[in-house]
């Protein structure tokens, strides 16, 4: 049994779950693939294929949509579809199965699992969700990786796998509109006495909107203000007229380390 489960992690959260899910994925070989760095992909090698990302203001992130949308029509793939998210996760996981469905594939289980906050202007707020997830909340996550080898079971029986995920009111609702994240983003700096040239931030920059010349030169336009270059530059380089020097989260917390 042969599963593919994409990915789109910014500063590794996302990775960690899915890597806890390939990890504990009793029935089937799951490879994981980055989408930032992602190839061409024969889905007809996989019996299951799974999507993931982060709550990015509570849709999935145009990154991610795009890639969904650039896909070859699918004719009822099996498909699973995963987020991790911080403070609230809206309607991310529902926007990924819908797009997975317009693609032509056949969502048969979906799940968000709450994970430390990781941007910035949630953090500078105080909202953390640092402890996350919880004991209960974790018992959840590893109900649905059971459903997913019951899924497997089903596939590899030669049955159509019949379920479907069930969203609830919660999964419709959008309290901080994506609209809202560039703006409160602004634009960045490069602090040139801390930059080292490195080039990490336009390898990481999802949307290609970061140039080297020799320091980084950020297009605004292309600028998705998904705070991925700020969070990661080791060197903590990179400032806005709002935030400089804190709020940082250029990996997961430790404590989350430890729980996944
Ligand atoms: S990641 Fe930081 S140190 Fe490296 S080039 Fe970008 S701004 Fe400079
Ligand atoms: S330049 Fe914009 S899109 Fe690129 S990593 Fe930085 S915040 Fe994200």
């Amino acid at each position: 049994m042969k599963g593919l489960l994409v990915y789109y992690s910014n500063t590794g959260n996302t990775k960690l779950a899915c890597e806890y899910i390939k990890r504990h994925l009793a029935n089937a070989e799951l490879e994981l693939v980055d989408l930032k760095h992602a190839r061409p992909v024969d889905f007809s090698a996989y019996d299951l294929v799974g999507f993931a990302a982060w709550a990015d203001y509570s849709g999935p992130s145009k990154l991610i949509i795009d890639y969904l949308e650039s896909l070859p029509r699918q004719n009822g793939k099996p498909c699973f579809v995963f987020n991790t998210y911080g403070m609230f996760n809206g309607g991310t996981l529902k926007g990924l199965a819908d797009r997975a469905t317009r693609s032509g594939f056949k969502v048969v289980a979906a799940f968000a699992l709450h994970t430390p906050e990781n941007i910035p202007t949630m953090l500078s707020r105080g909202l953390t969700s640092a402890g996350a997830p919880d004991e209960k909340e974790r018992e959840k996550f590893r109900r649905f990786i059971g459903q997913l080898e019951e899924i497997c079971r089903e596939i590899e029986a030669g049955r159509s796998v019949a379920r479907r995920p069930r969203f609830g009111l919660l999964d419709y609702l959008t309290l901080f509109p994506r609209t809202r994240a560039k703006k409160e983003m602004g634009e960045q700096f490069v602090d040139q006495a801390r930059c080292t040239k490195c080039g990490a931030c336009k390898k990481e920059c999802p949307y290609a909107a970061i140039d080297l010349a020799p320091y980084p030169v950020f297009d605004q336009k292309k600028c998705y203000g998904c705070w991925c270059c700020y969070n990661r530059c080791p060197q903590q380089a990179i400032y806005t007229n709002k935030f400089r020097g804190r709020w940082h989260y250029p990996q997961p917390l430790e404590e989350f380390r430890h729980k996944l």
